[in-house]
């Protein structure tokens, strides 16, 4: 079974990235889990948001009785359209603790604050952090490069040095590794760890988890899966250095290299867990569950349904889905590509969301002037989207062949493109 997780950035990302969480109740499915950050609900970044139901975190033993709270607390503030009714209980089952992309370790590094001692401490405090809230997976610290730079960020020189130096970067995030491991094992933490992987090649990935299945060995412990990191964005990553074929598209290299990176890691992981890194677009889940991954993130569902303004100026984009909750393909042009509001009339989807809301009410919501119904159209658009990717995944484990099926779909482009990738799997 692949689980796919729903970024949520609570506090650190405004407008209704908490009112998200309100509507957790309206997830009822079984595929779909939640990702959160711990640099932001721990409130180390600026500027922080939600401080105030932040604070009491570590009082709780789960994090869902956490988001138990924060939901009360936000029905309280009406943070939702009044006549919008909202469970305290929700379906998800499947929680992960991301550490927040190594900013906490790159504001260490800016302020010429890391060694032995000072990594030891933060990574000692990430864990005990995901073990008193109990979180069902967790991605072990590591310092990654962040894509998106927000303005004045990438001009700091210690951080253009440490992006000239990947090399650098692989034994910091060795390091970290070792140290966890030493933190996991002095004080007998328990929650299941991932260890992220990345690389600036095939070959560099598959030296890189080698190194770390060594260091398993030597201190006898393993983690609880890996995760492959730095993939998100395949458009940075050099054609020569992965021996894309020639001719290949944007869309095809990216298909292409997470699955092919997919199938090399889990043929050394021996069936333990693999996670795909922000990596797992619509489109990518039937072939990296195809090929050994068994849950993944994306945070493009979430950003499309965020791109409009509520003056009109920029729209937000709904997800066009492929297949039906009976497990049916759609006859539908454009599938799994994100279309603006505007350029879409009906897109005969049968999951929760567009029977209770049609594509009329909610340009409507959008539309309205209310903050609250703005909040919430974008709100319904992104659960819209994470219905698809469980209505994908249950094709996927009730379809013995769902590759070929999903090759031999007779629209749209994801059939070629689907042929032309397992051709050139090696
Ligand atoms: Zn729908």
């Amino acid at each position: 079974m692949h689980i796919f997780f729903a970024t949520n950035n609570l506090g650190g990302g405004g407008t209704n990235v908490s009112r998200f969480l309100l509507h957790l109740d309206k997830i009822k499915t079984k595929h779909i889990g939640i990702l959160l950050n711990y640099y932001y609900l721990s409130l180390q970044s600026t500027p922080s948001f939600d401080t105030s139901v932040l604070k009491n975190i570590l009082e709780y033993s789960d994090i869902k009785d956490f988001l138990k709270f924060v939901k009360a607390n936000f029905i309280e503030k009406k943070r939702q359209p009044e006549n919008v009714k909202t469970e305290l209980d929700d379906f998800i089952k499947h929680y992960i603790l991301d550490s927040g992309t190594g900013n906490i370790l790159r504001d260490l590094i800016n302020e010429n604050n890391i060694n032995k001692d000072s990594l030891n401490s933060i990574v000692e405090l990430y864990l005990q952090f995901s073990e008193k809230l109990n979180f069902n997976l967790v991605v072990a610290l590591d310092f990654a490069l962040k894509y998106t730079h927000k303005k004045g960020e990438g001009e700091s020189k210690v951080y253009q040095e440490l992006s000239k130096g990947f090399v650098n970067n692989e034994k910091l995030n060795f390091e970290i590794l070792k140290t966890t491991i030493e933190c996991v094992k002095e004080n007998k933490h328990k929650q299941d760890i991932i260890a992220p992987l990345h690389g600036y090649s095939f070959k560099s990935f598959d030296n890189y988890i080698d190194d770390i299945l060594k260091l398993e060995q030597k201190e006898n412990y393993q983690f609880h899966g890996f995760g492959l990191g730095g993939i998100a964005d395949t458009k940075k990553l050099l054609n020569e250095l992965w021996t894309v074929p020639e001719g290949f598209n944007q869309k095809l290299k990216s298909l292409w290299i997470v699955s092919q990176l997919t199938k090399n890691t889990a043929a050394k992981i021996n069936n333990r867990k693999l996670h795909v890194l922000g990596a797992g677009n619509i489109s990518l889940i039937p072939l990296i569950t195809h090929f050994g991954a068994t849950s993944s993130d994306c945070h493009s569902a979430w950003r499309r349904a965020n791109d409009g303004d509520q003056e009109g100026l920029t729209e937000s984009k709904m997800l066009v889905p492929l297949v039906n909750s009976k497990l049916q393909f759609i006859d539908k042009q454009n599938p799994w590509e994100y279309l603006k509001l505007s350029k879409i009339k009906n897109l005969n989807c049968d999951c929760p969301i567009c029977q209770e809301y049609n594509i009329k009410e909610i340009k409507k919501l959008f539309s309205s002037g209310d903050n609250e119904n703005f909040y919430f159209a974008k709100i319904l658009i992104f659960i819209h989207a994470l219905y698809q990717y469980d209505y994908v995944i249950s094709f996927c484990e009730q379809n013995k062949n769902y590759l070929k099926e999903f090759s031999n779909y007779p629209n749209g482009e994801w059939n070629s493109l689907y042929k032309t990738v397992i051709e050139n799997i090696k």
